[in-house]
């Protein structure tokens, strides 16, 4: 496989070679190294690399030359590679023009010159970058091949469930004639689909969750019959919790069905998270706060809670495969599930045209396609906007004025920027039709009643929490969300359910020992950073819990 590549591009000779040096110096084994001495030079270097279907990883320029700018550069670059991370290079002087180009061109970073001393300035923030690029790069294919048909709900989730994992796969449609070719060779049967196909010869026909996981190699067994804490649900505020957990030494298991990320995995960007000005997809702050918990002594199972229940001191949970695991404490971090299109037609093309928060498995699939996104909060913005480099045309069906009570400013202007997409307010789905796969809507508007052609609808209407699994000792309110702490209290009384000589602790449910955080709980502010601080504050009163024993 050809080494990817770091393109170098600066007017000023000598600043040039002093980059490549420093490059080639720190990236040089795993990198190729390459240079340009214009932004037009790059992009001729990029157009001949793309014919040769080679990868760049990294693009640092300079702003000030002469003809095209720095972030000119990197604007047009990503026509060609708009998966590489894109650095400008720039002066102080310079320095509000980056900022504003973080927008404008998708900059991932700016560096000031000089960058010496390139160990403290230079590489941390390139190698950052590398590793997120690298999550996401994917390589051409030896390993795992999924066959299925695109419109089917159970495809579906089996490439949801490979790509939040970053387990690399290829996807042939059944009608295919790689698809076809492959069944042929290894001597495959197509009843049952999708079928996942392994390096080894081996396969699985329309698997679990669970069995899939246990063939990936994903951990679905844990290793000890007891923990300190055991947080359900690895979402910014499990992984939280699982972070401050594990780190301030309490044997921690987390118990989670997808990849680490949870519903910020699925969204695009997060662009509001402090500390990040370019933005962090959720994805990326899943893997990241993986690693770390892991880092610190926290177990991972890809499993799902099915269960819960109390034994004196004892907290069980029952897993989706039927095994137990205990614990003193529980960290209840489920979060939310997307709220169905209440549609005639609306059930029957779930999966099969109409999706829920899938923006990053299918917008890809959409290429030169027009899509419809329904939905006038930061999540339809943030999907709108992701699936408009993709797709042909973007349409955001919103059923309120506009988008100002709904979303945030910054979403607001960037897709008032973004040509191919176009909001149309006052707008409601009526109904789905279709045969295999959805084929067209009805719409009422302003304008009245219409039919419309729609291949792929994405549906960002809000959300209901997952806690239908839980024992009904666990007091919620009529929504479904978790009662904690305070709100335990009605009229000022705290609920007969509570048999404990002491207040509960805020984020404590009224199960003792059982906390809450997150989107789950009842009256949480529904935002990443609002879940991240509830899943560090529980751990606190855990140790206050078990400081009681
Ligand atoms: C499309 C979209 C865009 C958004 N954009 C932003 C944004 O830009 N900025 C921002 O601040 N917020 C944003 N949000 C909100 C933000 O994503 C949520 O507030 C945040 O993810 C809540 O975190 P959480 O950990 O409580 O729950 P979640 O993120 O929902 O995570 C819950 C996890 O629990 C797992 N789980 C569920 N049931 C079980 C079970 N029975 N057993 C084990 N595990 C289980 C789920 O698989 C999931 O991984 C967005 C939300 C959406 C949907």
């Amino acid at each position: 496989m050809a080494r990817p590549i770091l393109l170098a591009v600066d007017d000023d000779v000598n600043v040039l070679e002093a980059v490549v040096q420093d490059l080639r110096r720190n990236y040089g084994a795993e990198y190729r190294v390459m240079r340009a001495a214009s932004g037009q030079a790059a992009l001729d270097t990029l157009a001949q690399v793309k014919a040769r279907e080679e990868p760049v990883a990294l693009l640092l320029s300079d702003q000030r030359m002469p003809g095209i700018s720095g972030v000119e550069f990197l604007e047009r670059s990503r026509e060609l590679y708009a998966d590489a991370k894109r650095v400008l290079l720039t002066a102080y002087a310079d320095t509000e023009a980056a900022i504003q180009a973080i927008n404008s061109a998708r900059i991932h970073y700016y560096l000031n010159k000089p960058w010496d001393p390139p160990e403290e300035k230079l590489y941390p923030v390139l190698s950052d970058l590398l590793d997120d690029w690298k999550a996401d790069y994917r390589p051409v294919f030896e390993g795992l091949r999924v066959i299925g048909h695109r419109w089917s709900p159970r495809d579906h989730s089996v490439r949801s469930f490979l790509s939040s994992n970053h387990v690399p796969y290829r996807w042939f449609d059944i009608a295919s004639e790689d698809a076809v070719k492959l069944l042929e060779e290894r001597k495959l049967d197509s009843e049952r689909l999708p079928l996942v196909v392994f390096p080894d010869g081996s396969s699985l026909a329309d698997p679990e969750p669970e069995t899939l996981a246990a063939k990936v190699g994903l951990s679905v067994k844990a290793t000890q019959e007891f923990y300190d804490l055991i947080v359900v649900g690895a979402g910014p505020a499990g992984l939280a919790g699982a972070v401050y957990g594990a780190s301030e030494g309490l044997r921690t298991l987390v118990v989670e069905p997808e990849a680490p990320g949870g519903q910020a995995g699925t969204t695009s960007k997060i662009e509001n998270y402090l500390g990040f000005p370019a933005g962090i997809t959720g994805a990326d702050m899943g893997r990241r706060a993986h690693i770390q918990a892991t880092r610190f002594g926290a177990e991972f199972l890809t499993q799902r809670a099915a269960g819960l229940r109390v034994d004196g001191q004892y907290r069980f949970i029952l897993l989706a495969d039927g095994r137990e695991v205990s614990s003193h404490v529980v960290l209840l971090a489920p979060g939310v599930q997307y709220r169905k299109l209440d549609i005639p037609g609306g059930d029957r093309f779930t999966g099969r045209g109409i999706y829920y928060g899938a923006a990053l498995v299918e917008a890809a699939s959409c290429k030169g396609e027009d899509v419809i996104v329904v939905g006038g909060a930061n999540s339809a913005g943030q999907a709108a906007l992701h699936f408009a480099s993709y797709a042909k045309s973007v349409v955001m069906l919103v059923r309120g004025k506009g988008l100002e009570a709904t979303m945030s400013k910054y979403l607001i202007d960037e897709i008032d920027r973004t040509s191919n997409v176009q909001v149309r307010p006052g707008t409601e789905v009526l109904e789905a039709f279709g045969e295999d796969h959805l084929e067209r809507i009805k719409l009422r508007g302003p304008q009245g009643e219409w039919e419309t052609c729609a291949g792929s609808l994405f549906v960002f209407i809000g959300a209901a929490p997952r806690t239908d699994w839980l024992p009904a000792s666990i007091l919620r309110d009529e929504k479904g969300f978790v009662l904690a702490g305070p709100d335990l209290r009605v009229d000022g009384k705290l609920a007969t359910e509570w048999k404990e000589n002491r207040e509960p602790y805020l984020l404590e449910s009224s199960v003792p020992g059982v906390f809450v955080a997150g989107d789950v709980r009842h009256g949480s502010v529904k935002r990443v950073a609002s879940a991240v601080g509830e899943g560090s504050i529980a751990v606190q009163f855990v140790h206050q819990y078990l400081a009681g024993f």
